[in-house]
């Protein structure tokens, strides 16, 4: 099995090379989806983030208000950094537990946008990847999209100004796509990652 770790800032297009490695055979495995998932309502991880924060961080039908976490979250490192020691560790173990499932002759993309900021990238020991995958826009496109996607620029700054920076993504990659150019132009990149470094690796 090749396991691809993939990432990009906000609006860099990481989703839609997900999508393009999916449409060529991939399983991806979504670490934003399994971090919903590893707190829904009955979960162990739940009740480890009521433990940490409090009934206050509950909507009224006993999910997780994420508005009243985030403003918990957004303005305390250490409180970041407490709901973070409860969360990753699940979302870890769901990863693998899910990336275990791929045959062996398959490839799992990890799709992980804080892959940088959690330190992931850095797990070479526990041989989380064999390849990092990261892809890169110009900030000035990536604000354009995310404006047309609904945003403002003011929140999309402020995501990316929390986020790992161009030069800290880059230096974890093995591969970096440039999506600053057209959709055909990343789709092309795709073709050329997948016959460059996958195909030869699946024998
Ligand atoms: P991310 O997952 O990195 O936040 P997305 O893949 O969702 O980024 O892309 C952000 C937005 O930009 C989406 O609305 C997407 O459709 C659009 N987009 C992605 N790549 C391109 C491109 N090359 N040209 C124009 N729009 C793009």
């Amino acid at each position: 099995m090749l396991r691809i770790g993939l990432t990009g800032g906000i609006g860099s297009g990481k989703s839609t090379v997900s999508r393009l490695l999916a449409e060529r055979g991939a399983v991806v495995v979504d670490a934003d989806a399994i971090a919903r998932e590893v707190v829904e309502p009955g979960t162990v991880g739940l009740a480890a983030v009521v433990a940490a924060f409090g009934d206050g961080i509950l909507a009224a039908d006993g999910s997780l208000d994420r508005p009243a976490l985030g403003a918990i979250v957004f303005a305390d490192p250490d409180a970041r950094g407490r709901l973070n020691a409860i969360v990753h560790p699940l979302v870890r173990d769901r990863a693998a537990e899910l990336a275990a499932e791929v045959p062996d002759d398959g490839v799992v993309v990890h799709d992980v946008p804080l892959l940088v900021e959690s330190g992931q990238a850095a797990d070479r020991g526990g041989h989380a990847h064999d390849l990092v995958l990261v892809v890169e826009t110009a900030l000035d496109t990536r604000l354009e999209r995310l404006v047309r996607r609904g945003m403002t620029e003011d929140d999309a700054r402020a995501r990316i100004a929390v986020q790992a920076t161009d030069e800290e993504r880059r230096a974890v990659a093995d591969v970096v796509l440039d999506n600053s150019g057209t959709p055909e132009e990343l789709a092309a990149q795709v073709d050329r990652f997948w016959a460059e470094h996958v195909a030869p690796r699946l024998g």
